[in-house]
């Protein structure tokens, strides 16, 4: 009795009954196996006390419990870690735990590589190489346990981490389910966020998949289309018609998007810029995240000043916009956003 090329960490309970039928096993298993899993996050077999012996060996034996692996750890003066995931085909990926008061947010990758290639953007440089596999994405969060302070506990889940989620859709989505399950981790669906460069077919879909409940992040960065264009290469989609794509999406009341915008200095930083931002975002409920580039060794280009950033923030902030300071976490350690490589950083 074994399990052969299954994908048992991001199963549902109900899939799992079908995988442990398959394999010989009763299917009230499968709620104890979930609960280790999910709601313990235990993936050591010998520790599941209610699980028989030949299941624990046959978890063991087909290493379902262990699609990745931890690698070096990184800790940042500020309490950021960067985590290096190795998967089992030996390329490699990162995801960063962010403590900030009670709160501990995970980001994580969902590609190895990104084929958008942005052109502030560490992740994309070396273009796409293949997506992550449902447990490839879940193995992030269920690992990163390793690093936990005491008493530290996730709160918050943001597919912000190397790749562009919705070319990942359904192994996306699939994780997303698995995070927000009653029964698992049980996390809000408001604190698991998706945030895409701008698939339109992609936040179409996930509108009517998930009711719009997933928060949705929009990568913009530019309030005209050329300065899109020179920003976010890779994408096809216009600014138009990803504001239309916002405007048709089942947004639940209260709620809001996540524009994020990150200020490259000279390029979409002027106050010209942040006024045809706030026009542009009109007709839609938003909160905005700036985002100071993180400056690095692929890109040439450059944050703006301190005071350019205040005349851009306080021009939206007059509008009525709320405007978040996306505060730099981890870039000592090459852990902030857009700095994720999935490479070993030559230091
Ligand atoms: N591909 C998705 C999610 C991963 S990128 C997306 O683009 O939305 C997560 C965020 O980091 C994006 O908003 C991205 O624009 C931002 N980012 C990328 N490079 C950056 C850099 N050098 N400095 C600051 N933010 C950056
Ligand atoms: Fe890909 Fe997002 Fe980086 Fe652009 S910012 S290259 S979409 S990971």
């Amino acid at each position: 009795m074994t399990f052969h090329d299954v994908q048992l960490l991001s199963a549902d309970a109900d899939e799992l009954k079908t995988v442990l039928a398959d394999a010989g096993f009763p299917a009230f298993r499968a709620a104890q196996l979930f609960n280790w899993v999910h709601a313990k996050g235990i993936l050591n077999a010998d520790r599941m006390t209610n699980l028989p012996e030949p299941l624990r060996q046959a978890l063991k034996e087909s290493r379902v419990l262990e699609p990745v692996r931890v690698g070096e750890i990184l800790t940042s003066t500020d309490g950021t870690r960067k985590i290096e995931i190795l998967l089992r085909d030996g390329r490699t990926v990162e995801t960063v735990l962010i403590p900030d008061g009670e709160k501990l947010t995970q980001c994580i990758s969902s590609q190895v590589g990104c084929s958008v290639g942005c052109e502030f953007c560490r992740s994309g440089k070396f273009g796409y190489v293949r997506n992550l596999t449902a447990d490839e994405i879940i193995g992030q969060v269920l690992m990163a346990r390793d690093a936990y302070y005491p008493g530290e506990q996730l709160t918050n889940v943001v597919f912000m981490g190397i790749g562009e989620p919705l070319h990942n859709y359904d192994n996306v989505v699939r994780v997303w389910r698995i995070l927000c399950d009653a029964a698992g981790l049980n996390l809000s669906s408001r604190k698991v966020t998706i945030s895409t460069a701008g698939i339109i077919s992609g936040i179409e879909k996930l509108g009517r998949d998930l009711n719009g409940k997933a928060a949705l992040a929009i990568s913009l960065h530019a309030a005209d289309e050329a300065t899109r264009q020179r920003l976010v290469t890779g994408m096809k989609a216009s600014l138009a018609d990803i504001i239309a794509a916002l405007r048709r999406y089942p947004l639940p009341k209260r709620r809001r998007f996540t524009i994020e915008y990150v200020l490259v200095k000279d390029v979409n930083d002027s106050d010209d810029d942040a006024r045809k931002l706030v026009r542009l975002l009109n007709p839609i409920p938003v909160k905005v995240n700036l985002l100071p580039l993180n400056p690095h060794d692929l890109s040439a280009m450059a944050p703006p000043s301190d005071e350019r950033v205040e005349a851009f923030q306080q021009i939206l902030v007059s509008k009525g916009i709320s405007v978040f300071m996306r505060k730099r976490r981890g870039d000592d350690i090459n852990a902030a956003c857009g700095q994720l490589l999935g490479q070993k950083d030559e230091k």
